[in-house]
């Protein structure tokens, strides 16, 4: 049973992007300290940190400070050094474990958890050696070939429709494990958001409804609007994946509505999520308390919404082409609609640079404001 963590004590993070921001501010807002560790010297994160520790995420160095310093660790990354991570748990409590980490890691380890855990993933082909491919590939096809590790807003990913397609997807990957997944049809893409405590207590956020623009989030809207026995459903398989891998921290897990309104589990991340962003604004507790609370050995925060909102993605698309900014003047004037900028120095086509949440009585009618809001910028 870990101890209670309370303030002022400090506590570590590992990545220094958006996530590790918002984490940052909701630690020291409870009146924590924070630790960052994160090679880039202008990690949005460290504006926020009372320590920014610039090193690489496997610097023995660095990852000793953090020991010696910190309360607790938690990730905002998960391609950060899942030994690494080992290595800290050994000196203090670290949430998620690096095995966890490890788990989410990799599409063929997450997808054989998932399974483990009881619950339905599209069909899929771990190809682990390029032997695998000579399977009877019919069954995953039409299909996307997905590399195994470090894909993310859709890179790593090609479209195959026949097995001489998907022999030569895999080489133009080239070689690596990857995973052939059958193409199933989406009504809809949904996401929970679940935190779990050293002390087993479970919370699960609101399902957001998420929709994707060329492979990147691009809106999430609360609720969901599917039959609420779905999103129930959703919830409980959220917590139940959580309860399989032993899991401690904040666990997001990606799900596919299909057209005969069965859920298939995408897949996880373990930290806070892009699509849960809307919690800073429309829940009694936000994502990131929950990370803090999970890490601190305390009881999650309720997680009830407090309004139907909708959160819009920023990228850098919408600044100009010489980085000008975005026309703030009326998202800023708006009293219902939310803006949160990560303090990105260069604005890049598809780099993640904040998001806007629009708070409505119901939900259509956020998601026209937002996309009102979102044509003016
Ligand atoms: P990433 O790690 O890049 O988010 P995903 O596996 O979530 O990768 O795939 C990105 C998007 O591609 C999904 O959100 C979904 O829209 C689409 N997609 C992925 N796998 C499938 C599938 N098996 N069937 C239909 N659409 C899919
Ligand atoms: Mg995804």
């Amino acid at each position: 049973m870990s101890q209670v963590i309370l303030p002022p004590a400090m506590l570590g993070i590992l990545g220094g992007g958006q996530l590790g921001r918002m984490f940052a501010v909701a630690a020291k807002t409870m009146g924590y300290s924070v630790t960052v560790l994160d090679p880039d010297p202008n990690a949005p994160a460290a504006a926020f940190a009372d320590v920014h520790l610039r090193a690489p995420y496997n610097d023995h160095a660095a990852l000793k400070e953090l020991a010696e310093t910190c309360a607790a660790v938690t990730t905002e990354f998960e391609n950060v050094n899942a030994d690494s991570m080992r290595w800290l748990a050994r000196h203090i409590p670290v949430s998620p474990s690096g095995d966890c980490v490890a788990i989410a890691q990799d599409r063929i380890l997450e997808k054989s958890y998932i399974r483990k855990a009881g619950l339905a993933t599209a069909p899929y082909l771990a190809l682990e050696t390029v032997s695998d491919l000579n399977h009877d590939l019919a069954p995953y096809l039409p299909g996307i070939l997905k590399t195994a590790r470090l894909g993310y807003d859709g890179k790593g990913q090609i479209n195959v429709a026949t097995p001489a397609e998907a022999r030569a997807a895999y080489a133009d990957l080239g070689g690596q494990p990857c995973v052939l997944e059958k193409r199933v049809p989406l009504a809809l893409e949904v996401s929970a958001i679940v935190t779990r405590t050293s002390a087993h207590e479970v919370a699960v956020f609101p399902i957001a409804e998420n929709r994707h623009a060329q492979g990147i989030l691009d809106v999430s809207i609360v609720p969901a609007r599917i039959p609420s026995e779905l999103a129930e459903q959703a919830r409980q398989m959220a917590r139940q994946l959580a309860e399989t891998l032993d899991y401690v921290g904040v666990l997001a897990v990606e799900f596919f509505v299909l057209e005969d309104n069965s859920l298939v589990v995408n897949e996880m991340a373990p930290r806070p999520h892009n699509s849960g962003h809307y919690t800073i604004d429309g829940c009694a507790t936000d994502q990131f308390q929950q990370q803090v609370r999970a890490m601190c050995g305390l009881y999650p925060g309720r997680t009830d919404l407090l309004s139907p909102i909708v959160m819009v993605n920023l990228l850098g698309d919408v600044w100009g082409e010489a980085g000008s900014e975005p026309k703030w003047e009326v998202l800023m004037q708006a009293p219902n609609a939310k803006l949160h900028l990560y303090g990105k120095k260069e604005a890049r086509p598809g780099r993640k640079m904040g998001h806007f949440c629009v708070l409505a009585p119901d939900a259509e009618a956020a998601i026209e404001q937002a996309e009102a809001i979102k044509s003016t910028l």
